[in-house]
């Protein structure tokens, strides 16, 4: 496994976005848990949302006085094949873990575990499906506490990939999800806890951007800034259905022909199939060349991102199944309403109606994004309430203070981990 290097952040460039309280519980839980050694592992530092939260997350823990490290584990595209496989099961999609999927995944988790031996974490955080067999390779003696951090949206699984998953996960000391919905009924899963994942307010990602240095950056991409954009950021990936978002902008442009769309999503390094689903987009653009699809190869890093974010007159996010989708928040936080897929985290994220829609089909994407296209006083006022809901709810300063909780909790200490509302 390799330790991942983060850039450093200061906790007190953040206070004047924390409100007092979280400002209190997290100076007392940090405090409590002093000299506590505390492990993140995942599949990449790159691509996604649970790498993006973690580049954040860990070093602004550490400038708490928090002590932690972000391992990620070593595979290639044989395990992140079938890691994905397993990733689409757990999410509801048809398919399979054949016995030599399952094996492959047994043995790339015990050959990443040799590098856990001389582990001295008093808490182990595993995020997602990938690393979730390391568990059975531990060598602490019990000492310390494993926690599996889901960040996908299991409430249809596949019952034999669950199965398959669950053999590791019921050996953990608590469980993650993001809400309860994700959860079924009489499982028993050791101490289930439930909060939402954040964006960080001050990465580059997400500081404000002048207007006109977004529409310089946005312009190099061959996007016209005096006609309206409308945007998904996303993986290439059938969840995040690129392919019904196109479906959508065709009905917008009928009404609205000055629109343009961009898709915006980097390949993550553990998602093999992103560049199928890249090919699909790109085939189902055509030769339309008001549709932009961008990707990290074009060199579209954060502060792209951030400016597509802050150009655009409408974000979607139409995803069919969604864990969380920071997309949504990132959005709202610069904003800008969002139409998003009736889904999973982006429920609760966006209150349809007030900062953005939710939708359930291909039309109801169009006519929702045509409203804000043709109203940008309400789009404007949706954005507004958009970015005080994210500042409330999705900021990163909170999603540490549940992490805290929960260690706290699970030291025997204190209550059960009530996470911050
Ligand atoms: N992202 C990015 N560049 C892209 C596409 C996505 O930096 O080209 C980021 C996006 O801004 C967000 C994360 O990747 O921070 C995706 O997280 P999300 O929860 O939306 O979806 P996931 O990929 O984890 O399913």
């Amino acid at each position: 496994m390799e330790l991942v290097k983060t850039e450093p952040k200061r906790y007190g460039d953040y206070l004047e976005l924390v409100d007092m309280e979280t400002a209190l519980q997290l100076e007392y839980f940090v405090k409590r848990l002093s000299g506590k050694r505390i492990a993140m592992v995942n599949a990449t530092s790159y691509g996604g949302g649970v790498s993006e939260i973690l580049h954040s997350l860990v070093p602004l823990s550490r400038d708490m006085g928090v002590k932690m490290d972000w391992w990620v584990m070593e595979g290639d595209n044989e395990f992140f094949t079938v890691t994905k496989t397993l990733h689409n099961c757990l999410q509801g999609q048809e398919g399979v873990m054949t016995p030599e999927a399952r094996e492959i995944y047994r043995r790339y988790n015990e050959h990443n575990a040799s590098d856990i031996k001389n582990w001295n974490y008093d808490f182990v955080v595993i995020h997602d499906p990938q690393p979730a067999a390391l568990i059975r390779y531990r060598n602490d003696g019990g000492r310390a506490k494993w926690i599996w951090r889901c960040h996908i949206d299991t409430s249809t699984p596949d019952p034999d990939s669950w199965d398959f998953l669950y053999q590791y996960i019921k050996d953990y000391d608590a469980c993650v999800f993001t809400v309860e919905e994700f959860v079924r009924e009489n499982q028993f899963l050791p101490n289930p806890t439930f909060f939402t994942p954040a964006i960080d307010p001050l990465s580059l990602k997400n500081i404000p951007l002048e207007r006109e240095e977004a529409e310089d950056i946005v312009s190099r991409f061959g996007v016209d800034i005096n006609r309206p954009l409308v945007t998904q950021i996303s993986r290439f990936d059938p969840w995040k259905d690129p392919l019904g978002v196109i479906d959508a902008y065709r009905i917008v442009k009928k009404d609205y022909p000055s629109v343009q769309l961009a898709l915006v999503g980097s390949m993550a390094t553990d998602d093999p199939e992103g560049w199928d689903y890249l090919y699909r987009t790109l085939r189902k653009a055509g030769e339309d060349y008001d549709i932009k699809v961008v990707t990290n190869m074009n060199r579209v890093t954060s502060l792209e991102v951030n400016a597509f974010q802050t150009v655009s007159n409408v974000i979607v996010q139409k995803s069919l199944r969604e864990g969380f989708g920071l997309t949504v928040s990132e959005g709202l936080w610069k904003g800008i309403p969002v139409v998003g897929g009736n889904v999973g985290g982006i429920r609760y994220q966006i209150d349809d109606g007030i900062n953005g829609y939710l939708v359930d089909t291909v039309e109801e994407c169009a006519e929702r994004v045509l409203t804000l296209l043709r109203n940008p006083a309400l789009a404007e006022e949706m954005g507004e309430a958009g970015r005080e809901k994210v500042r409330r709810n999705f900021l990163i300063t909170t999603n540490i203070l549940n992490y805290l909780k929960l260690f706290d909790s699970l030291n025997g200490r204190g209550d059960a981990a009530a996470p911050v509302q």
